[in-house]
C-alpha cells in the first residue's frame, strides 16, 4: 500500500529508508520523501526492535499495520534492511539476481489494521564468495538475506584478498553486511624472504634444503612464531575491518608445513591449531566481539589430535568445514538414498571434526562450505554433473546440517551474476538457506512463474530448461535434438528477447559438451574426455559477447587457462 511519507527512527536506517523510497517511487510513481522522526499516521515507519531477536531463528523482521502506520521492524539495522526487502516482496517485487529484478507497475496490495507478518532466516551465517565487489551484486545479496560476504575483492585467482582495502571493505560494510576474510593469506604472515640470508633456519626444510616457499615456515622455532604473530598484528593494523577473520593457510595441497625433525614431532593439524590460537589471542585483544575462523580443508580436513584445545575454549571461534570437494553432490547426506563411497568419506571427515570439537569442549560455532556448482571436469566431484543443481539434495543437506547444529552455510558459487541461462537454482538456493522447510520445487515454480513475466516465449524457454535439466542429470544423456528444434522454431519467429534465446542456445551447446565429457569419463575414454576439457577451457572465451553481461568477470577459476583466455577476449 502506498504510504508516501517514510520515517525512520535512527540515522543507521537511512539507507533502508532510501531503498524503500526508491522502490515505492517505481511501483506507485510520485515521490516518497524520507525523514528522521517518529511515526505519524499514514507513514511507513522503520525502526529497530531488539526484542524480535528472542524468537527462533536469525535476523528477524516484522511488517505490521496498526493505527494507520505501516511499521517495518528488524532486530538489528541489517535485519531492518532485510525487512524492507521482505515488505517489497509482499508488494510483488522479485529480486532474481543482480540487475535482474521485477518491480510491479502499480500495486493493489492493502493491509488491514492489525496485519502482521514476520520473517527470519534459519541459519546464523548465510555467506557469499565475493569475487567482484560489484555494488549491484552486494545489493542483491542484501535483498536475498545474505549477511556475510567473504572477501572484498576483486579477488585474485588464488583466492586471497590481495585487493582488500578500507575502500573495498566499506562497499560491503556500508550495507551492514559482515565482512569475512582475508582467506588464504599466510604469505602476509610468514617471515619475509629478505631474512633468508641471515636466518635460513626460519624457513621450511624440504628435500634436505631450507628455502622460502611463500606459504609456510619452520614453526617449531619460537622466533618464527613470534614473527608470524607480529606480522599478523601488522596485517590487522593495515586491515582492521574483518568482522570474521578467516585464518586460512595458502591454498595448496601440500600436507606439511616443514619437515625438519622438530616440526615433524607434531602433526600439521596441531601446528595449525597452535598458530591459530596464538593469533586468536592477539585478535581478541583488539576485537573482543569479532569472530576468528579456522578452516578444515586440505591438510586440515583431518582434525587436530585428541587433547588439543582452543584459546578460551573456542569462544567466538568459527570452524569452517570445507570438506566437500570430492563428495557426490547428487546424493543427500542424510543417507535416505544410500551413501555412496564419496559421501562416506566426506561424512567420516565431518564426523571426525565434530567429535574433536566435542572432545575439546569447543564453545564456538561451525559452518560448512560446499561445492555445489564447481564440479570441474578435471576430477572434482562427479565430472560435469553440477552445472544444473539438484536443489532437493541441497535442501536435504541444509536440514541435515541444521539438525547437527551447524550455524552457517556457504558455497563456492563461482559466478557472481549466475544468470546463465537463468538464475533459477541460485535464487532457490538463497531462499532455501533462509527457509529450508519449503520444498525446492515450490521455489523453482515460483521463480519460473514470475521470471518469464512479459516474455513472448517464456513457456517454451521453461520447457527447454526442464529438458536440459533432465539431460544433464541423466546417467545416459540422450539426444538434444528436441531442444535444438525448439530453439530453431523460436529463432524463425524472430523473437524480441534475442538475449534469452541466445543465452539458452549457448547453454544448450555448453550442456552438450558437458554431457559428452561426462560420458567419456564414465566410459573411461580419457582421450575424448581431455579433448572435451580443452574445448571447455575455450568455451567462455568463444561466447564472451553473449555471456559477459551474465557471468561475472571472475569466471570459474578451476581450470587452468580459462582466466587467461577470458582476459585476452576483453572481459
Ligand atoms: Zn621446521
Amino acid at each position: 500500500m502506498d504510504t508516501k511519507l517514510i520515517r525512520y527512527s535512527s540515522e543507521g536506517l537511512s539507507y533502508a529508508a532510501r531503498e524503500l523510497s526508491s522502490y515505492l517511487d517505481k511501483i506507485y510513481g510520485g515521490e516518497h520523501p524520507i525523514e528522521l522522526g517518529d511515526a505519524v499516521v499514514g507513514c511507513a515507519y522503520l525502526s529497530v526492535n531488539p526484542s524480535l531477536s528472542s524468537l527462533d531463528g536469525y535476523d528477524h523482521s516484522l511488517v505490521r499495520y496498526e493505527d494507520g502506520v505501516l511499521r517495518i521492524e528488524g532486530d538489528s539495522e541489517l535485519s531492518l534492511l532485510f525487512g524492507v526487502y521482505d515488505y517489497l516482496q509482499l508488494l510483488g517485487c522479485r529480486f532474481w539476481a543482480a540487475r535482474h529484478e521485477y518491480v510491479p507497475c502499480g500495486c493493489e496490495v492493502l493491509f488491514a489494521d492489525g496485519y502482521s507478518r514476520s520473517f527470519h532466516s534459519a541459519f546464523k551465517y548465510r555467506t557469499w564468495v565475493n569475487r567482484t565487489n560489484d555494488s549491484d551484486v552486494l545489493s542483491f545479496l542484501a535483498k536475498s538475506r545474505v549477511n556475510v560476504v567473504l572477501g572484498c575483492g576483486p579477488w585474485n585467482p588464488d583466492f586471497s584478498s590481495v585487493h582488500a582495502s578500507l575502500e573495498n571493505a566499506d562497499k560491503v560494510k556500508s550495507l551492514g553486511l559482515k565482512l569475512r576474510g582475508p582467506g588464504h593469506a599466510w604469505r602476509e604472515l610468514i617471515p619475509d624472504e629478505a631474512l633468508f640470508a641471515e636466518h635460513p633456519e626460519y624457513f621450511p626444510l624440504f628435500g634436505g634444503e631450507r628455502k622460502p616457499n611463500k606459504r609456510t615456515a619452520c614453526f617449531s622455532n619460537p622466533e618464527v612464531r613470534a614473527i608470524f604473530r607480529e606480522n599478523f598484528g601488522k596485517y590487522l593494523d593495515a586491515h582492521p575491518y574483518w568482522d570474521i577473520f578467516a585464518f586460512w593457510p595458502e591454498d595448496t595441497p601440500d600436507h606439511l608445513y616443514c619437515s625438519c625433525p622438530e616440526c615433524a614431532k607434531t602433526t600439521t593439524q596441531d601446528w595449525y591449531l597452535k598458530l591459530a590460537n596464538e593469533c586468536a589471542e592477539l585478535f581478541f585483544e583488539r576485537f573482543p566481539d569479532q569472530v576468528f575462523e579456522i578452516i578444515g580443508y586440505n591438510a586440515t580436513e583431518t582434525p587436530p589430535s585428541e587433547g588439543e584445545t582452543f584459546f578460551k575454549d573456542g569462544k567466538n571461534f568459527l570452524v569452517n568445514l570445507c570438506l566437500g570437494r570430492t563428495r557426490n553432490i547428487t546424493v543427500a547426506l542424510d543417507g535416505k538414498d544410500g551413501t555412496p563411497e564419496a559421501n562416506r568419506e566426506f561424512l567420516a571427515k565431518y564426523n571426525a571434526w565434530m567429535d574433536f570439537l566435542k572432545g575439546a569442549g569447543y564453545q564456538g560455532e561451525v559452518m560448512v562450505m560446499d561445492y555445489y556448482n564447481t564440479c570441474a571436469p578435471s576430477g572434482q566431484s562427479l565430472p560435469c554433473k553440477a552445472y544444473r543443481w539438484n536443489c532437493e539434495t541441497i535442501l536435504r543437506d541444509f536440514l541435515f546440517y541444521k539438525a547437527k547444529g551447524v550455524a552457517g552455510l556457504g558455497a563456492f558459487s563461482g559466478f557472481d551474476l549466475l544468470a546463465w541461462p537463468v538464475p533459477d537454482y541460485f535464487w532457490t538456493y538463497l531462499k532455501m538457506q533462509n527457509d529450508p522447510s519449503i520444498p525446492s520445487v515450490a521455489w523453482n515454480d515460483e521463480f519460473h512463474s514470475g521470471y518469464w513475466h512479459g516474455s513472448e516465449f517464456g513457456g517454451a524457454y521453461r520447457q527447454i530448461i526442464r529438458q536440459l535439466d533432465e539431460l544433464l542429470r541423466s546417467d545416459r544423456p540422450g539426444s538434444f535434438d528436441e531442444i535444438d528444434e525448439a530453439l530453431a522454431r523460436i529463432k524463425a519467429r524472430k523473437p524480441r528477447d534475442v538475449e534469452a534465446r541466445d543465452l539458452l542456445a549457448a547453454f544448450t551447446k555448453y550442456g552438450k559438451l558437458l554431457c559428452r565429457i561426462y560420458v567419456a569419463y564414465k566410459s573411461g575414454d580419457m582421450e575424448s574426455a581431455s579433448q572435451g576439457d580443452e574445448e571447455l577451457e575455450g568455451f567462455f572465451a568463444d561466447h564472451a559477447s553473449i555471456l559477459s553481461p551474465h557471468i561475472a568477470p571472475y569466471p570459474p577459476l578451476w581450470i587452468k587457462g580459462w582466466l587467461g583466455k577470458l582476459k585476452r577476449y576483453g572481459y
